[in-house]
């Protein structure tokens, strides 16, 4: 596929449309998880009542920083691009669902995304598993390899490879994960440039 064909477009969000603000480390020390463990994962293997009370203290730290999320270099820009063409857009977080919307409508792309189609940890399994993709390409009613997803981290790209999806990293100045890696730019800017 070539990118500038390209109508599906799936983005991460924290750290890929907004400037990352999650400190994993300070929240695995007061979550009491350890430095090597998956935040999601190792929630999801505790207590029924312990898992709870450490999803909801998650919950309301990451509704702070939803508020006052600031848009990531070139992102509103690209995103309007995106829209404005009329292609379908997505988001794919580990991030909850209306925490997404929150974040989404603070940095004013509330309207480029239906709610459908922001699939968060309460919908799909989280990355780097690849079923969100694969969901919102059935959604879309298009193969999984017309998609476009656009992250940050190796989760985004790993989880891109497994769906057979199109995996552009950045916000990186260089690509650790050549290897994972369909498309590179250094942010948003350089990404919609990559567009014309
Ligand atoms: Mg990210």
């Amino acid at each position: 596929m070539r990118l500038n064909e390209a109508r599906h477009w799936v983005f991460d969000m924290d750290g890929t449309l907004t400037m990352a603000v999650h400190d994993f480390d300070a929240i695995r020390r007061e979550l009491a998880i350890p430095a090597e463990d998956d935040i999601l994962h190792h929630l999801a293997a505790l207590p029924e009542d312990e898992a709870a009370a450490k999803h909801a203290w998650l919950l309301a730290h990451e509704r702070e920083l939803a508020l006052v999320a600031q848009p990531a270099p070139g992102a509103i820009s690209l995103v309007r691009e995106l829209h404005t063409r009329g292609y379908r857009l997505g988001i794919l977080t580990r991030n909850a669902h209306e925490l997404a919307l929150l974040t989404l409508a603070a940095i004013g792309l509330g309207d480029c995304f239906a709610s459908v189609d922001v699939v968060g940890r309460g919908e799909a399994p989280p990355k780097p598993h690849p079923g969100g993709l694969l969901q919102l390409a059935e959604q879309w009613g298009v193969a999984a390899n017309e998609l476009v997803m656009v992250g940050d981290y190796r989760f985004d790209l790993d989880c891109a490879r497994a769906a057979g999806a199109y995996g552009v990293l950045v916000n990186l100045p260089e690509n650790p994960w050549p290897e994972l890696t369909d498309g590179f730019a250094r942010d948003c800017a350089e990404l919609q440039s990559m567009l014309l």
